[in-house]
């Protein structure tokens, strides 16, 4: 039976439970995954939200929701091996990911949610040895996006009777002063919750934090494309604890659109025309726009590098303007902050953000120059040159595919700056293959557990899918292992 051991305080107030055996902190595909993991183990469970209900669930609530297929955790293993490069993970966090994540969809099914694929996605990087493994997307309902998981996996810790604090941001994490170990946390008020078992850091990652984003990816107060509560508050409380980091320098970035004064952005998709070009803040080209892209990464000069990875000017034209929205609405791709939780709808030929003024416009490219602040020669020699390529069918610098060469050569012209957007970060404390935080030696951090995007598995390229099965599945080893504490 799970056991709580209630001490003076309203009826389901954090007080009220200060005492239980996990704690676990965020309520994110990783918190819900270990609430529900830790309680059917039987073990007692609170869990903490910072935000509301009504915004809790952080980017697993505006996400994909898709997790992807495979049964084959040999070749699974074989392809994150691939995917990680020069940087390598940890054997046995390899192993842990290849055999997890092959039980995604049974889990889910398990908490009574019907799972079915999705679309035609195939492996993002089919260079590599292991992606055969990849079976393309699933999906609750086998609806991308609408936040269909994040529904199903909050309905799953309600039906267990979790108790579930929200507007309780966890703060500071208890120590025993004598071992080291992790007995609770602290939350924003100051309440402290003893953790008889362990305590499951699940709070996202840092893209929400200025500071954090400028220290580890090099990128001024760039804007989110989902929830801005992932301010890293895991990290710290971790650090402040002894963790050792890892992945901090990996992330997974869109090209997008800011609306001023907002800390979301909006994702530009231009699906209805190729005319535009990236340009940096000397008003130069510097890649293949079009370069196929993985989750964050795309192979560029026989590398894979972060793509976008740096501030830059998105310019197109009125041929461009017209085909069609260039930001997604719900009908096309129900995923984002601005597009689920805020309901915005994108017009249909941008003009309603234009005139909001969220996208500069002008008569000649020069002018569009001066309203970005770039130099006017530079911009209008970049414009001329890709328009050459186009004419051509052929870009010689960057080796854009002849089939997007869609000139940008009818005004008024347009341009946004595009910062780029954060989707979300990868680092964050290192987890053994329990998902336990480990110190800078290689010890484990007793009653501490990291899980989802606080601590993701990936050190650099990464796949579809890949992120809601690592939240997963190391919230589900995390909930297991915190529950068999003794
Ligand atoms: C637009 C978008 C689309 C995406 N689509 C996909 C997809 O289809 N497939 C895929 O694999 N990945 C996708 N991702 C990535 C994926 O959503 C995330 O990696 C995953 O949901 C992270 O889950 P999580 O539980 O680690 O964190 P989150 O889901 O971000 O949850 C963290 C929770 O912790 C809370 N929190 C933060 N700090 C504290 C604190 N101090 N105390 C208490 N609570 C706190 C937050 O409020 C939040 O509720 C997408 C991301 C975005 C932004």
């Amino acid at each position: 039976m799970p056991r709580t051991t209630p001490r003076p305080g309203p009826a389901g107030s954090p007080e009220a439970a200060a005492e239980t055996d996990v704690v676990v902190v965020g309520m994110g595909a990783a918190g819900c995954a270990a609430a529900v993991t830790a309680h059917d183990a039987g073990a007692s469970v609170v869990v903490l939200e910072k935000t509301s209900a009504a915004e809790s669930g952080g980017n697993t609530r505006v996400s994909g929701g898709a997790w992807f297929q495979h049964d084959d955790p040999e070749r699974a293993a074989v392809y994150l091996r691939a995917l990680a490069g020069d940087r390598p993970i940890p054997e046995p966090v390899v192993r842990a990911w290849a055999e997890g994540t092959r039980e995604v969809s049974a889990w889910i099914e398990s908490l009574g949610a019907r799972v079915l694929p999705t679309g035609d996605y195939t492996a993002e990087y089919p260079e590599l040895p292991g992606s055969d493994c990849y079976g393309g997307y699933l999906c609750v309902e086998g609806v991308l996006g609408d936040g269909r998981l994040f529904t199903a996996l909050e309905k799953a810790v309600r039906e267990r009777g979790i108790p579930v604090h929200h507007e309780t941001p966890a703060e500071q994490l208890l120590t025993d002063p004598a071992t080291g170990a992790v007995t609770g946390v602290r939350t924003a008020t100051g309440t402290p919750i003893r953790a008889r078992r362990g305590v499951v850091l699940a709070t996202g990652g840092f893209e929400g934090d200025p500071e954090l984003v400028r220290t580890h990816l090099g990128l001024h107060d760039v804007p989110v494309w989902g929830s801005t509560a992932a301010t890293g508050d895991g990290l710290r409380m971790a650090q402040r604890v002894g963790a050792d980091l890892w992945h901090m320098d990996n992330m997974m970035a869109v090209d997008g659109i800011t609306r001023p004064g907002s800390r979301h952005a909006f994702f530009a998709m231009f699906l209805y025309s190729h005319g535009y070009l990236w340009v940096d803040e000397s008003g130069e080209r510097f890649v293949d726009e079009c370069a196929p892209s993985g989750h964050g990464q795309a192979l560029v000069d026989g590398r894979y590098v972060l793509k976008p990875g740096r501030p830059m000017h998105v310019v197109f034209d009125e041929r461009t303007r017209r085909a069609g929205p260039i930001s997604p609405d719900a009908d096309v791709l129900a995923v984002g902050w601005n597009v689920l939780v805020e309901g915005y709808r994108w017009s249909k030929d941008n003009s309603v953000e234009i005139e909001r003024g969220w996208i500069h416009r002008a008569d000649t490219v020069a002018e569009l120059a001066d309203l970005l602040g770039v130099p006017p020669a530079r911009l209008t020699a970049s414009v001329r040159e890709y328009n050459e390529a186009c004419a051509a069918g052929r870009d010689d610098r960057f080796g854009r595919s002849p089939a997007t060469l869609d000139p940008v050569t009818e005004p008024p012209y347009y341009a946004y700056r595009s910062g780029p957007v954060l989707a979300w970060t990868n680092g964050g404390p290192r987890r053994d293959e329990h998902a336990r935080v480990l110190r800078p030696t290689g010890e484990v951090i007793e009653g501490l557990y990291a899980a989802g995007t606080v601590s993701s598995t990936y050190s650099w390229a990464k796949d579809g899918g890949f992120h809601i099965a690592d939240a997963i599945v190391f919230g589900r080893v995390a909930g297991a292992h915190a529950a068999a504490r003794t």
